[in-house]
Formats: C-alpha cells, sequence, structure tokens
C-alpha cells in the first residue's frame, strides 16, 4: 500500500532512520502506519497531540547481561531485553522469548504488536516485551534454572504486578516461569501476580494453556460465520507444535475440522488422517522430542525435513502458529493456488507483507495475529484479576470469558474496517481499533 499523508510517510522515514538494523520493527510499524492512514487523515487532534511520533518510540528499553554457570562449570553470557512499549492503558504486558534469534529488533517488534493487541483484548494492559538469546533447546532443567534465576535477579528491578507483568513467549512456558517466579519471590519477598502463565498450584488461571490456541479458533470461527463458512469437514494446516500449535489443533478438531500437519524448527508431519494430539502432547510437551519423531508410531504420516514445505500441502484453512515471516510471498501464492481460502495467525506476524499482499488480492479471509492471537494475553489478563482478588476461577468460566473476548475482537475488527472504507480488511479492522483506545489515552495524559 503506498502512502499518500505527508505525514506519516515523514514519520515512517524517521522510524527507518532511528531503527537501522530493526527490519522486523520496521515491518511492524509500516504496516499499522500504512493502514492507519485514514483514521489520520479524520483525526488531526491525534496528530496535533503527536500521537503516532510517540507510539512508534517505546517509553523503555533495558539491555542487561545475564550470566549463568553450564553443568560443565564454565560461565556463559547471555543477553537480556525489556522493552516497556507503551503503558497508556495499563502496567506493561507481554511475554519473553528465549530463542537464539532474539536481539532488541525482534523484542521491540513484539513489543509494539502488544500494544494493539492487548488494547483489543478489551483489558487494561499496556503493551511490552522482554527476551533472551538464551536457547533452552538442550540444555539441563538445571541450566535452564541458572539462566532464568539470572535473568530474573535483573529484570526483577523493572517489574511488578502494577508496573510490567512478563509472561510466556517462545523458548518460555511453565517450567522457566515457574524459576523466573520462585526468584522474583525470593528477592523481592513479596508474591503477587508479577508473572503470568504460572503454575495452578501458585497463582496460575486454567486454561491459560490452551489459551491462545483457543482463542485463535474462536476468532476464526467468527470470521467464518459472518463469511457464510464454518470449520465443520475442513483440512486445516498448522505450523508449530509449541502450546500454540497443540491448543489450536485441539479446538479446531473439535469444531469439526481435520488437521493434517504440524511442524517444528527442523521439519513437518503430514499426516493424511489428522493428527493424532495425544501423540503429539506427549512427545512436545513430556518428553521435549523433535516432531519427526511421531511418523515411527504412525505408517501413514510422513516428515519431511525444513519447515517452508508444509505450505505446500494442500488445504481450505491455514493457521501458522510458529514464527515471525513464516509464509512469504512464494508460499501464499501457493496456498493460494492449491485453494486455501483462510489464513488466521496463531504466531505474532507470521506472513510477511508480500504474503498479506497475496491475501488481500485474492480475496483470502485474513485474521491478523494481534487480534487472532490476542487470547493468550487476553487470558494472562484474566490471570491477573484472579491474583487481584486471590481467587481462581473454573476452567469453564474463563473459557467463556476467552470466547466472549475473542468475539468481541472479531466485532471490534469488523466493525473498525467497515467503518473506515476497508470492508472485510481485519488487519486494518485491527490496528485502527486497538490504535484508537491507546491514542485516546495517550491524548488524554497530555505530552508524557
Ligand atoms: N507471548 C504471548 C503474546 O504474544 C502472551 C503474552 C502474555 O500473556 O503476556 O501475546
Amino acid at each position: 500500500m503506498a502512502l499518500k499523508n505527508k505525514y506519516l510517510i515523514d514519520l515512517l522515514e524517521t522510524v527507518k532512520k532511528r531503527n537501522q538494523g530493526e527490519p522486523e520493527f520496521i515491518q511492524a510499524v509500516t504496516e499499522v502506519i500504512e493502514t492507519l492512514e485514514p483514521v489520520i487523515e479524520k483525526r488531526p487532534d491525534l496528530v496535533e497531540a503527536g500521537v503516532l511520533d510517540r507510539l512508534v518510540e517505546p517509553e523503555r528499553q533495558i539491555v542487561f547481561r545475564v550470566p549463568w554457570v553450564d553443568d560443565n562449570g564454565k560461565v556463559q553470557v547471555n543477553r537480556g531485553f525489556r522493552v516497556q512499549f507503551n503503558s497508556a492503558i495499563g502496567p506493561y504486558k507481554g511475554g519473553i522469548r528465549l530463542h537464539p534469534s532474539v536481539y532488541i529488533g525482534i523484542i521491540k517488534f513484539l513489543g509494539f504488536e502488544q500494544v494493539f493487541k492487548n488494547s483489543l483484548t478489551t483489558l487494561p494492559m499496556g503493551g511490552g516485551k522482554g527476551g533472551s538469546d538464551f536457547d533452552p533447546k538442550g540444555k539441563s532443567d538445571g541450566e535452564v534454572m541458572r539462566f532464568c534465576q539470572s535473568f530474573m535477579t535483573e529484570l526483577c528491578k523493572h517489574i511488578g504486578a502494577d508496573t510490567d507483568v512478563p509472561a510466556g513467549d517462545i523458548g518460555t512456558g511453565a517450567r522457566e516461569i515457574g524459576y523466573m517466579f520462585g526468584q522474583y519471590k525470593r528477592l523481592r519477598n513479596e508474591f503477587t501476580g508479577v508473572l503470568t502463565g504460572k503454575g495452578l498450584t501458585y497463582g496460575g488461571s486454567l486454561a491459560r494453556t490452551e489459551a491462545t490456541g483457543y482463542g485463535l479458533c474462536y476468532f476464526t470461527d467468527e470470521m467464518l460465520k459472518a463469511n457464510g463458512k464454518s470449520f465443520e469437514g475442513k483440512t486445516v494446516v498448522i505450523s508449530g507444535s509449541g502450546n500454540v500449535a497443540i491448543y489450536a489443533t485441539e479446538k479446531a478438531t473439535a469444531l469439526g475440522a481435520k488437521v493434517v500437519a504440524l511442524s517444528d524448527s527442523n521439519g513437518y508431519i503430514y499426516d493424511p488422517d489428522g493428527i493424532d494430539l495425544a501423540c503429539v502432547k506427549q512427545l512436545k510437551e513430556v518428553e521435549r522430542k523433535r516432531i519427526k519423531e511421531y511418523v515411527a508410531t504412525h505408517p501413514n504420516a510422513t516428515y519431511t525435513e525444513g519447515c517452508k514445505g508444509i505450505w505446500t500441502i494442500k488445504c481450505d484453512i491455514a493457521l501458522p502458529c510458529a514464527t515471525q515471516n513464516e509464509i512469504d510471498g512464494e508460499s501464499a501464492a501457493i496456498l493460494v493456488k492449491n485453494g486455501c481460502w483462510c489464513v488466521s495467525e496463531g504466531a505474532n506476524m507470521p506472513s510477511t507483507p508480500e504474503a498479506i499482499n497475496t491475501y488481500l488480492a485474492n480475496g483470502i479471509l485474513y485474521g491478523p495475529a494481534k487480534a487472532a492471537n490476542a487470547g493468550g494475553v487476553a487470558t494472562s489478563g484474566l490471570e491477573m484479576s484472579q491474583n487481584s482478588e486471590r481467587l481462581s476461577w473454573t476452567f469453564e468460566e474463563v473459557d467463556a470469558k476467552l470466547h466472549g473476548i475473542m468475539v468481541s475482537i472479531f466485532k471490534a475488527c469488523e466493525s473498525a474496517a467497515k467503518e473506515y472504507g476497508m470492508e472485510g480488511n481485519y488487519m486494518a479492522g485491527a490496528n485502527i481499533a486497538g490504535f484508537l483506545k491507546v491514542a485516546e489515552a495517550m491524548k488524554a495524559q497530555g505530552c508524557v
């Protein structure tokens, strides 16, 4: 999309100059700025208040050394990050990514996305994100614990239940959250809801584990219904095999679809009989093994090395739940050619701008990440509420609230897109609806 508005063109130029060497961040900002053009034309007051100029600059960025000792007694050093992006509508909130690809540009793109996503949830949460280039893969429990304790020893100075509430993301699951929470409690001598995604014995919420995957399917189901379609009898390809992919598979299957593929960072499995989720859960959640082990017990299934090929599998609906930019223009064109008519995003920014253009040009029903995967952080917000009132809600209660939130997110995207002349473009709708709440709050609070 080519921008015409001079103010936005200049703003994007400034962002590009100021954030050189951070292509993921620039990509995330560009997408948002391009879809906000009609809003900016209608709302000179927001330009006057410098809302967008402030929104593209994180409020605070913390970068720190994370030293830890490995099982051989050798000192290892990783780099830790926390980007506190925007606190206009609530305390900073967002996950911690542990992956070797992590650098400041990745954390900034994730933090920026989080601002809009959290706004869409309707809950009072600002946006933030953290992480480290530490790779938990292949590390012993002891090594992971020592890393998490060292990471929290610095991070605890910057977070708090009313300040900034981290959670999981790629590489950070229940084990890591447990170690981080334990260290925070020990250092601060306080038991508060400072992290979400906690275990059920120490303040976690029922349905938080399932929330991102279930929420993705609730959102997608709503989008399908609005367009006279459903999951019933459809073939679905899902990438990834972490928490999001596993529970998206569970819910899509419950809604009548057949999920035929899953992947990890090494390759993908294709099972024409439909994925045996109990086996995947055992492999990934219990044994921490690679997805290729699946074919050893499923003779009809095949394993293919490499990730990109998963998008050549014929499907009706694709749910990318692995990582950023996993669907490029070429893969998107193959999906369309093979008859795929819906793409809904469980991962953060899994589609490149070329892929998104291909979806829009071909009338694909496209559920953008900020809206479609907001169920995880929404349920984190519900965990915060339960911690504040020192009560635990039932699974059914949390799941029903999550469902209601995902329906309202879809409605907000649908109506914002319509109001600004882009009916059916839920990406534009998500950006506009997410932006407006934060923008009003920023304007009301003055130049801070
Ligand atoms: N990392 C998840 C996300 O991308 C969850 C964040 C949270 O629960 O705070 O939204």
